[in-house]
């Protein structure tokens, strides 16, 4: 029975993964962590009724006293580098969705995992279909190379662009070698109005509330366009990659970046 401990356990993602691990067979949901909701049962806040896993927010304490086999971590950028490290000090393997969190901090904590022997899977897209989306753009990028990325999420979101929208445009720029698209825009009316940039690609970000997590990459060619889009329409859409994740961090020596390096 594999122990999970999760970090973000009261937010909109912690609450589905307590779900997920409690109903998976061959793990367990051993601790909840959140500065909010303290006290109360993680599984009747998750809405399945008591798990007789109360959230607490002190997770060194929590890691330790379960003895737990993974953290997976929904928090925030600048909570999650912390939870990460000492999630690797405690020898507990974290599976982080958190977005957001700096290069440079990320390679820190992959050089600690790999200095430390402690396996784990850091992925700013657990949806398998959103996996197989920046798959295909890559692919498509090597015959069309004049691409931009729109992504559209729920109006909660506190980060902008996505991870997803960022490792997108990291793909395609790869993939395109040295070919860019030309742009004729010479007056630009309002700022903003042709997106952020990333290695010359252009990311356009939209917040609506009804939206869960939604990718359209397009690519322009002579006389014609190709779309690929992939819609997030429920948070159950990235429970299978955490799952997943969960299983396989337990055979891993160092920290893996996306999913894509558990598919392919
Ligand atoms: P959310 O509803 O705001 O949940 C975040 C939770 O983390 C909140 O309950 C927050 O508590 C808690 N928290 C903050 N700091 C903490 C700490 N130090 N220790 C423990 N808990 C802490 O956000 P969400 O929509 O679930 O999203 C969480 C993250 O997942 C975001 O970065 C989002 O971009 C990412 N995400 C990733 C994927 C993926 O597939 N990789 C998919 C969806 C979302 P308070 O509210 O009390 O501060």
């Amino acid at each position: 029975m594999i122990k999970v401990v999760v970090t973000g356990a009261a937010g909109r993602m912690g609450r589905e993964v307590v779900r997920a691990v409690s109903r998976t067979p061959g793990m367990t949901v051993a601790g909840a962590v959140d500065l909010g909701h303290n006290g109360e049962d993680a599984g009747s806040h998750a809405g399945i009724g008591p798990l007789g896993v109360v959230v607490r927010p002190d997770l060194v304490n929590v890691l330790e006293e379960t003895r737990a086999e993974v953290m997976v971590d929904f928090t925030t950028a600048s909570a999650a580098v912390q939870n990460i490290r000492d999630a690797i000090e405690c020898r507990v393997r974290p599976v982080v969705g958190t977005t957001g969190i700096p290069p440079e901090e990320l390679q820190e904590l992959g050089r600690l995992s790999r200095e430390k022997g402690v396996g784990g899977v850091i992925a700013p897209n657990f949806a398998i279909g959103a996996v197989l989306m920046m798959h295909f753009a890559g692919i498509a990028a090597r015959y069309l190379p004049a691409a931009e990325v729109i992504e559209l999420h729920h109006n909660q979101k506190i980060d902008a662009p996505s991870g997803t929208a960022l490792k997108t445009a990291e793909i395609i720029a790869a993939n395109r070698g040295d070919a860019t698209s030309e742009d004729g825009t010479q007056v630009v009316k309002l700022d903003g109005a042709r997106g952020g940039t990333l290695s010359d690609i252009r990311i356009h970000s939209i917040r609506l509330p009804g939206l869960v997590a939604h990718q359209e990459v397009i690519f322009g060619g002579l006389g014609q366009t190709l779309s690929i889009r992939h819609d997030s329409i429920s948070r159950e859409s990235f429970m299978p990659g955490v799952i997943m994740g969960i299983k396989k961090v337990m055979e891993l020596r160092e920290i893996v970046f996306g999913l894509d390096k558990l598919i392919f």
